[in-house]
């Protein structure tokens, strides 16, 4: 008789960079994965993303700590550091070079903006970006040689072109992945991946030998995630991470991209524009609840981000 495979149990994470305080809507993010990975009987993984080492901190790791324990939430430990992981990165970027999906890149940001002819009607990846104009894709294997051998830095960007191709022609299926929470649908909603649309993204660089997009899809592979709970605003990178996934032979998880928190004025809250309101909330004396109840449903009643700190 044959075995009935058993269900992966529910695991799902919340993945901050540690390079600033958590905001609100971080807050909201861990809290809407401990609270699903509870409903669903699951567990609740935390997993520092602190791959730039340039920019990531100690004091910001403890912060991250300190500020979900006092949400009360609890997680597994020990707590994966992506900076530790760095091998496992090295490895999986090993496979696309030997597939030869990816392909060295020197071009400095003045050779991009210069080959670029006009901004204005350039076109734009999904985030907004100039998509890449594909120099140094082409460079014959010699030359490519040579400029390893001499030593000059260069990133690894994935050859979106072959890597499509090579998924149309090793994969069976479309490219489709579970979107949990669509924006516009009232339920669940398979999504055809379209990544094309990124062009040739980075995936390593000489300062940061990994990328965030290898990264994540490595880790939620290696921790077992069965489900991501993250912001919208990574929506659309999801395309890129099922391509990999597919590129790798790793497993996809399901996605729900929650609302983003805004501002009153409907500025999304960030940390680059110094959106630190839940640390220095907690440190005038603001109760746990009435944080809570600043977040959006389904936590609590606010549908906007409101004290000014
Ligand atoms: N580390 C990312 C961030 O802080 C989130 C990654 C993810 O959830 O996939 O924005």
């Amino acid at each position: 008789m044959m075995a009935m495979k058993e269900p992966s149990p529910f695991l799902t994470r919340f993945a901050p960079s540690p390079n600033g305080w958590l905001h609100l809507g971080h807050a909201y993010s861990a809290m809407l994965g401990a609270q699903k990975a509870s409903q669903a009987g699951g567990q609740f993984l935390l997993r520092i993303e602190d791959i730039d080492i340039g920019r990531a901190r100690p004091h910001f790791i403890d912060g991250i700590y300190q500020d979900l324990d006092w949400l009360g939430l609890d997680w597994q430990r020990p707590v994966l550091l992506q900076s530790t992981r760095f091998e496992a990165y090295a490895q999986a970027l090993k496979i696309l070079r030997e597939r030869e999906l990816v392909y060295p890149c020197w071009a400095t940001r003045r050779e991009i903006l210069a080959a670029i002819a006009d901004p204005a009607t350039w076109p734009r990846d999904p985030d907004g970006a100039p998509l890449y104009p594909g120099l140094y894709r082409d460079l014959p294997d010699s030359e490519r040689k040579r400029r390893m051998w001499e030593g000059s830095d260069y990133a690894w960007r994935l050859d979106m072109k072959k890597a499509v191709q090579w998924v149309q022609k090793n994969t069976p299926q479309p490219l489709t992945y579970q979107e949990l929470n669509p924006q516009d649908g009232d339920g669940p909603q398979t999504v055809l991946a379209t990544p094309a649309a990124y062009g040739d993204v980075v995936l390593a660089r000489k300062e940061v030998p990994t990328s965030y997009h290898l990264a994540v899809v490595v880790d939620d592979a290696f921790q077992n995630i069965t489900q991501v709970t993250r912001g919208r605003d990574l929506s659309p990178a999801t395309h890129i991470h099922r391509l990999l996934q597919a590129l790798l032979g790793l497993p996809t998880p399901d996605y729900f991209h929650h609302a983003l928190m805004r501002d009153p004025q409907g500025r999304r809250l960030s940390k680059q524009a110094g959106d630190s309101g839940f640390r220095d909330l907690r440190q005038q004396g603001m109760s746990r609840e009435a944080v809570v109840a600043l977040l959006p449903p389904p936590l609590g009643e606010g549908e906007f981000l409101i004290p000014q700190v």
